[in-house]
């Protein structure tokens, strides 16, 4: 979704856009995560950037044609004990220092006025009322749709395998035998964006994991808020079908290098006892589906964006570490804006490439 936002936005500043894709487009993450719109509990750094993308998919429609099946009704971040609530007050102040109101500690009055299910021992929790959620199918089509009609061509089925560069102009070989050359070019590969950096020289660590998902059957409608955990690996939220997508940090099996995962059926046990515990009505609820997605992680959690560390024209976007969905209709627009205008709106400085690496000159600058 990163790269057809990126091209989406440089295609509506008039430039030329191919989009090469390994496979259809967003197949392990964009399209299968669990569809939080998310301000709350944002690393710092990021939380300029949350809040700008939250005013971006309120209006998604305006962008591309479709509202992505969004709602926004809140995000709460639940405690089970008192150490859990402390966590939380203490982020509220320190997010009141930094000027953000955005998220508020609510008492357990409030928290069972807002969600009447939830068990007794959830003590209060920390509110985002201006989160939601979306659909990433409907979402990573709208936007590959969107960059399509505004004329970005789009090569599926077809990995990078080889980028060189000569005279400003890189030069960008796929595994059918194909080249392409372009004087910009921006790596959105996602869980595999180190092994792009990789093939101009220029080395960035990421972790790929492969989060784990689970689906109930339809149920009765219970709950507005996506629910969260403050120290359980946890994330609640119910379609507007009645179907409860359970995900939060339980990891499948992966294997990188072919793309293949595997659900670990112990590690969503743990979340099915996590969810019991929580909301005791769910304990018979049958799953209907699982899966594991494919996820690029960074050791600092934050993404890489903005132009390579090593070798100018060429940029980053990847390493969305587990939260990038939100992010991604604004991360095209700060890539157009710092690529067209020479300037993005917001600062995108710590998330640069050179945070990893010493600036050193690239082969391909040679
Ligand atoms: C199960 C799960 C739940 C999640 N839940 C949330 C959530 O609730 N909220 C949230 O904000 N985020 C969530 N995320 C994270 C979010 O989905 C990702 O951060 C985001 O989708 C990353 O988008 P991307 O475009 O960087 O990567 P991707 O969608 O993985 O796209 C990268 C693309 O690069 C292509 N590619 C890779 N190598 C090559 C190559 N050599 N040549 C050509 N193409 C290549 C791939 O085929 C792929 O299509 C979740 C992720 C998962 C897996």
């Amino acid at each position: 979704m990163h790269g057809s936002s990126a091209a989406l936005h440089l295609a509506k500043k008039n430039l030329k856009v191919i989009l090469i894709d390994q496979g259809s487009g967003g197949r392990n993450s964009s399209k299968v995560n669990a569809g939080g719109l998310r301000q709350l509990n944002r690393l710092q750094p990021e939380i300029p950037l949350a809040v700008e993308a939250i005013k971006m998919w309120k209006n998604i429609k305006e962008l591309v044609g479709d509202d992505c099946g969004t709602a926004f009704d809140g995000q709460v971040c639940v405690a089970e004990n008192s150490m859990d609530l402390k966590k939380l007050h203490d982020r509220e102040i320190r997010l009141r220092e930094l000027g953000y109101r955005h998220e508020e500690l609510i008492d357990a009055h409030e928290l069972k006025k807002l969600i009447p299910s939830i068990s007794e021992r959830c003590i209060g929790g920390l509110i985002c009322r201006s989160d939601g959620f979306g659909s990433p199918f409907r979402s990573t089509f709208a936007f590959q749709n969107t960059a399509e009609k505004l004329g970005v061509y789009f090569r599926r089925n077809s990995g990078v395998n080889r980028i060189r560069k000569n005279d400003s102009i890189w030069y960008v070989t796929t595994d059918s035998g194909e080249n392409y050359q372009a004087p910009i070019v921006i790596n959105s590969a996602g869980a595999w964006g180190d092994q792009i950096a990789l093939m101009i020289g220029e080395e960035l660590p990421i972790s790929a994991e492969a989060p784990l998902m689970m689906v109930t059957a339809p149920i009765e409608f219970f709950l507005k808020p996506v629910v969260i955990g403050a120290s359980r690996k946890f994330s609640f939220k119910q379609a507007p079908n009645g179907t409860v997508l359970i995900g939060g940090g339980y990891r499948g099996k992966l294997n990188r290098a072919t793309g293949e995962t595997r659900v670990d059926f112990d590690q969503l046990r743990l979340s099915a006892q996590t969810v019991a515990d929580l909301f005791p009505h769910m304990k018979k609820v049958p799953i209907v589906r699982c899966w594991a997605g494919i996820e690029g992680l960074t050791p600092d959690r934050i993404p890489v964006l903005g132009e390579s560390g090593i070798a100018r024209g060429f940029y980053h976007s990847f390493g969305y570490s587990s939260h990038g969905y939100l992010l991604a209709p604004l991360t095209g627009r700060l890539l157009s804006e710092l690529i067209v205008d020479n300037k993005p709106s917001l600062s995108i400085e710590e998330f640069s490439a050179a945070r990893f690496n010493p600036p050193v000159q690239s082969p391909c600058d040679r």
